[in-house]
């Protein structure tokens, strides 16, 4: 088990669990949409915000959003040591660095000694777009190995100054980098683990390669709190991290719905049933994700596996020759036409909810 940490009101490792953080993109100087974005991703299930600091009126203008923000701050400082101790004086909850560009390794020590008198936590944030010069030579380029050598140089340099409230991410856009640097990582040390996949890019692309990059290392007991990348508004980073967690049953929340793919034995219109289903249980599945409540709702297609995947479901329908078995809570409740498969479902699914 990894070691616990704790930013604001939220616990990162030690069992906690997997807790969801985003990062604003709004001008963090701008402080009035900052807040704003910071409300709008608390309300989406946020419980972790980081705010780009790249310089002095940034920094000021962390310090004035961090006295009414609705969510712990992580301050994102580059190059500048000085810009991490100045957050820190500003009330920030974490900083994160990156050892690959923070410069001298006293400078790097000025900012633990900083964080250590603050009892803050600092995420060490080793990313394949920054590793150190001397790594990518010895490992003859930007591999898994050099991104762990790095983290795990950090990490041994900021405990040698007897600090060790730290997370560590090392992100890699490569989603088999990124799996085997943090499966090395986590075999060698017990630091807590921020996952992600950077710069993942856009649209469902993004979607895969996320749910892929930090499905896999959640699955294998890796991650302690994780970040979806995703290029636009970070409320779909955190809506996503949440199906994530739920897919993978580590938050299950909102409705889980399943159908079949279809073959030569449906005898209905099992795709139109599904979709026009699937489109209906959003509210329901909205209302029940506000309630931290699940439920799973099936649509198969035939006698063959559809009555077993519909009563293990909390409520489905076993299709045949243009009907439907409802079965709720494993028991059949009725057989309908196929056309009014979908409102017996809703209707079934309204009582339950
Ligand atoms: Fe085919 Fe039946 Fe399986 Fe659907 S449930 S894929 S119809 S065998």
């Amino acid at each position: 088990m990894t070691r616990q940490v704790k930013v604001g009101n939220v616990l990162i490792g030690g069992g906690a669990p997997v807790s969801i953080q985003s990062m604003t993109n709004t001008d963090t100087r701008d402080i009035f949409a900052t807040l704003k974005q910071i409300d709008a991703l608390q309300e989406a299930g946020c419980q972790i915000v980081r705010l780009a600091v790249p310089d002095k009126e940034a920094a000021f203008a962390f310090g004035e959003i961090k006295k009414s923000a609705s969510l712990p701050l992580v301050a994102d400082i580059h190059f500048s040591a000085d810009l991490a101790i100045a957050v820190m004086d500003m009330g920030a909850d974490k900083v994160r660095i990156n050892p690959g560009n923070i410069g001298s390794s006293e400078k790097v020590a000025s900012v633990l000694s900083k964080a250590k008198e603050c009892g803050i936590p600092i995420r060490i944030g080793v990313n394949s777009g920054s590793v150190e010069e001397r790594l990518i030579e010895k490992y003859g380029g930007v591999t898994a190995d050099a991104l762990v050598e790095s983290a795990i140089d950090a990490v041994k340099y900021a405990e040698s100054f007897g600090f060790e409230d730290i997370v560590v991410s090392i992100k890699s856009s490569d989603i088999r980098m990124n799996y085997d640097a943090y499966t090395k990582f986590s075999s060698l040390c017990d630091v807590p683990l921020h996952v992600g996949l950077t710069e993942a890019g856009i649209g469902e692309d993004a979607r895969r390669k996320s749910a892929l990059g930090i499905g896999s290392l959640l699955l294998a007991g890796i991650g302690d709190t994780i970040r979806v990348s995703l290029t636009g508004d970070p409320v779909q980073e955190v809506i996503l991290a949440k199906k994530i967690l739920s897919d993978i049953g580590l938050k299950r929340t909102g409705i889980n719905f399943v159908s079949c793919p279809t073959c030569g034995r449906t005898q209905v219109d099992l795709p139109s049933i599904a979709t026009q289903v699937k489109e209906k249980l959003e509210p329901y599945s909205d209302r029940l994700e506000r309630a931290g409540k699940s439920m799973t709702v099936a649509v198969m297609g035939c006698p063959v596996n559809g009555p077993g995947e519909a009563r293990s479901a909390d409520l489905g329908v076993a299709c045949g020759k243009g009907v439907g078995l409802i079965i709720k809570k494993g028991e059949v409740l009725c057989k309908v036409q196929e056309e009014d498969i979908c409102r017996v479902l809703i209707s079934e699914l309204e009582k339950m909810i």
